[in-house]
């Protein structure tokens, strides 16, 4: 891939700047872009573009752009995982599926661009009623916040932009500096596709001179912050007076009980722990496995494991890349380190070179162990026996995430037990906590997230007010 030289975006426009962001292969440290990145006063001159931005384009042309850009990115489908694989470390294969995700992102939101989402409420209903009729409209916001993570360093930033789009609210997106290409390529895509330049600004730099003043300025009518909990509770601590969106860390686990199919159990676990080199918010980060079936179990997931080659990310074999970088990698050798100094055993897996672990499987985690209270993230998959469901969900229950959750088991008492009681966003029965389409709703409770969902749908309701106006009727 030839090395990228990107600016960041005002109102559509390359900023001028001295400041150059360099962007390195996690895998070879080769340089493969770099970015001249944002001043204050680019800050300062998006957020006013954003507000005078002008009407919002019909919902038809917000459908339009969408609808373009989704036919451009699948035409491009191989250039922007090639880029997401370079600057992220993450395996051709799972870059290739991050942008099918994308597509469906824009798809659904040109589709929602086009729904009328007002509701009709009828007021003569009651003694202190009359005859009139109350209506509801969605109006856009004058100017939102995005900033966004580098584990889907393209999906994400379509989870938000294509949603504002569809609502018609002009965005500043601040995209993680790890992983700056493919989101500045994807808002190029979006202004071809005809989106008017004033509705999206992409601004990168020191955290104190670009994200922290957007996140505080008045003007910006909403953020929606995707990362980590520290972030999003800083951000939750100085945004003021503004509607947020925030979608925080996770340490999501899959519950598999005695009545399950081993083998879908051990294909979920490996797939849920190892997809996206074990780097989603929705990863499968602790395995609780009913005692009775643990060892045939664990030894399902170890041979499965194996399958899980790790290698050169672009090599079309390789099935787990690196993880974002060597001190993530080093973080994560430092779990699995102190897990076993505590009496759990490495089965398969465990070697790092580089930003590169292998898929790794811990057996015998005591509870309290830190990569079972806080989130990893990376390729472990760390087990732990239950004694029973119940167990299982007070363990389940017991730490401070709620993001999401899978159930392995063939009884639907256990299933709908397991949906009542589990705290989070998500129970997914026989499937792994990750699993959604891009229009469901989607998001954590406690520190995974105040609870306010995003996906597709509700993402538009984030990105938008509601104004009710009523009529004389009969
Ligand atoms: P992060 O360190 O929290 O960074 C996320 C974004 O916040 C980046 O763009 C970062 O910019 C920016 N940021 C850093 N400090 C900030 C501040 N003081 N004010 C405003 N913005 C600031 O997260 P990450 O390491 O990139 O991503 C991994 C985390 O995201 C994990 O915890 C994962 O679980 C979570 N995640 C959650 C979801 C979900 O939907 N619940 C989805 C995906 C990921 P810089 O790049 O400049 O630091």
């Amino acid at each position: 891939m030839s090395l990228l030289e990107l600016h960041c975006l005002v109102a559509g426009s390359p900023v001028r700047g001295s400041e150059k962001l360099e962007v390195r292969n996690p895998y070879n440290q080769a340089v493969v872009g770099t970015v001249v990145t944002a001043s204050s006063a680019d800050v300062e001159l998006a957020i006013v573009s954003a507000r005078n931005s002008g009407p919002a384009p019909s919902r038809f042309e917000r459908s339009q752009v969408l609808e373009k850009a989704r036919n451009g990115l699948e035409a491009r489908r191989e250039e922007f995982a090639h880029t997401i694989t370079a600057e992220t470390g993450l395996c051709l294969r799972e870059a290739r599926y991050e942008v099918g995700r994308t597509v469906d992102v824009l798809r659904f939101s040109a589709m929602e661009a086009l729904r009328d989402d007002g509701q009709i409420f009828s007021c003569d209903i009651s003694a202190q009623g009359k005859a009139r009729k109350i209506f509801t409209m969605r109006e856009p916001l004058n100017c939102a916040v995005a900033i966004t993570p580098f584990n889907h360093p393209l999906n994400q930033v379509a989870h938000k932009l294509g949603p504002a789009i569809a609502a018609g609210t002009p965005m500043i997106l601040k995209p993680s500096e790890k992983t700056p290409l493919v989101a500045l390529k994807f808002a190029s895509l979006l202004y071809d596709s005809g989106l008017p330049p004033k509705m999206l600004s992409v601004l990168l730099g020191n955290t104190n001179q670009v994200a922290e003043p957007l996140v505080r300025d008045d003007r910006v009518e909403s953020v929606s912050f995707t990362g980590s909990v520290a972030v999003g509770k800083r951000i939750a601590a100085t945004a003021g007076y503004k509607k947020i969106v925030l979608e925080l860390g996770g340490n999501d686990p899959l519950i598999v009980l005695e009545d399950a199919d081993l083998d879908l159990a051990a294909y979920l676990a490996a797939e849920g722990s190892y997809r996206n080199s074990g780097q989603r918010c929705t990863a499968i980060k602790r395995i609780l496995v009913q005692e009775s079936i643990s060892e045939d179990f664990t030894a399902r997931l170890v041979k499965r494991t194996a399958e899980y080659v790790t290698g050169d990310p672009f090599d079309e074999n390789t099935r787990v890349g690196t993880v974002i970088d060597e001190t993530s990698a080093i973080y994560l050798e430092t779990v699995v380190a102190e897990a076993v100094a505590a009496g759990a055993r490495v089965l398969i897996g465990g070697r790092r070179r580089g930003a590169q672990l292998e898929p790794t499987v811990i057996a015998d985690v005591p509870r309290n162990a830190r990569m079972i209270v806080s989130e990893s993230f990376g390729p472990l998959a760390p087990i732990i026996k239950v004694r029973d469901l119940d167990d299982a969900i007070t363990l389940a229950n017991s730490t401070a995430y709620g993001l999401s959750s899978g159930v392995v088991t063939q009884r639907m008492d256990w299933a709908l037990e397991a949906i009542r009681r589990l705290r989070c966003g998500t129970v997914n029965i026989n499937e792994v906590p990750g699993f959604r389409i891009e229009s469901s709703p989607f998001g954590g409770i406690k520190d995974s997230g105040l609870g306010v969902k995003e996906g597709v749908v509700e993402a538009i309701k984030c990105f938008t007010t509601v104004k009710t106006f009523s009529l004389p009727w009969g």
